[in-house]
């Protein structure tokens, strides 16, 4: 049965499925899910580019494990409208992994026209800019991944299989979303969470772009919130490189107890 739910202002109509289904988030908040298959976000299984030979034989994912795989698109590539300096580099690494996993989340950071978080949109301020929003502090970012276009859709390199689902962000007008799981009020669920725990997956295996961003964030929700082992690749992710940005990061991660280790030391994990 499909069911219609009306998000934010109305203006979002998402048709929720079996595999998007409404979800009650452990803080209690009633989350719409965007947790989608592939035939639903209407994207296509693709082959990708060749893999890195890095991976260790003795690393060997279980039904217990995800990889989550963080924003791998075509505007946070070199050249795109938020450029993280050596994004296509992540491609190899993450091609890597992608097979070994049964359970693969690509997020997609997903925002309409005029989006909150564009600088485009707060007069006198420029990219990368900070401004307070009602829910706190923000960076404001060039437009960037917005829905439909080249941009926001995943680089032509990245493994993609069939059983892969999509977790859109960021697509509220007025909430960014850096992490996975929640959005920047840190109350508005994604939907990961429930979608994660559903399947049994204790532990994630965090990889893409952008470190001090949007992987940061998420790996951070994982631990803190939604109590999964979180391990992250540090091969496998690269940094947007704002004034503090990076150390902060590797604080944050710290704090939260998120592992860091290279794609080639997996085989050595306990
Ligand atoms: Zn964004």
């Amino acid at each position: 049965m499909e069911i219609l739910v009306i998000l934010g202002t109305g203006i979002d109509l998402m048709k929720v499925t079996n595999t998007a289904e409404t979800a009650i988030t452990s803080a209690g908040a009633m989350a719409s899910s965007v947790v989608l298959s592939l035939s639903e976000a209407g994207i296509s299984p693709q082959a990708g580019a060749p893999a890195a030979d890095l991976l260790d034989k003795k690393f060997a994912p279980t039904a217990e494990d995800g990889l989550l795989v963080i924003d791998v698109q075509c505007d946070f590539m070199p050249g795109g409208a938020l450029p993280v300096p050596g994004g296509t580099e992540v491609i190899g690494v993450v091609n890597a992994l992608v097979p070994r996993f049964e359970h693969v989340v690509l997020s997609q950071d997903w925002h309409p026209d005029g989006h909150s978080s564009f600088a485009s949109q707060h007069e006198g301020k420029n990219p990368y800019d900070e401004t307070t929003f009602p829910y706190g502090q923000q960076t404001l970012w060039p437009d960037h991944c917005r829905q439909n276009t080249a941009g926001s859709s995943f680089h032509a390199d990245l493994t993609i299989p069939q059983t892969a689902v999509v977790c859109r962000k960021g697509f509220r007008p007025e909430i960014d979303s850096y992490s996975a799981f929640f959005e920047n009020d840190s109350v508005t669920a994604t939907g990961l969470e429930h979608y994660l725990k559903q399947l049994g997956v204790k532990r994630v295996f965090v990889v893409g772009l952008a470190y001090d961003f949007c992987v940061r964030y998420t790996c951070e929700d994982a631990a803190n919130r939604c109590g999964l082992d979180v391990i992250l690749v540090r091969d496998a992710t690269r940094a947007v490189g704002l004034p503090g940005s990076v150390e902060a990061a590797v604080g944050g991660l710290k704090d939260a107890g998120v592992r860091v280790c290279t794609a080639g030391e997996l085989g050595t994990l306990s």
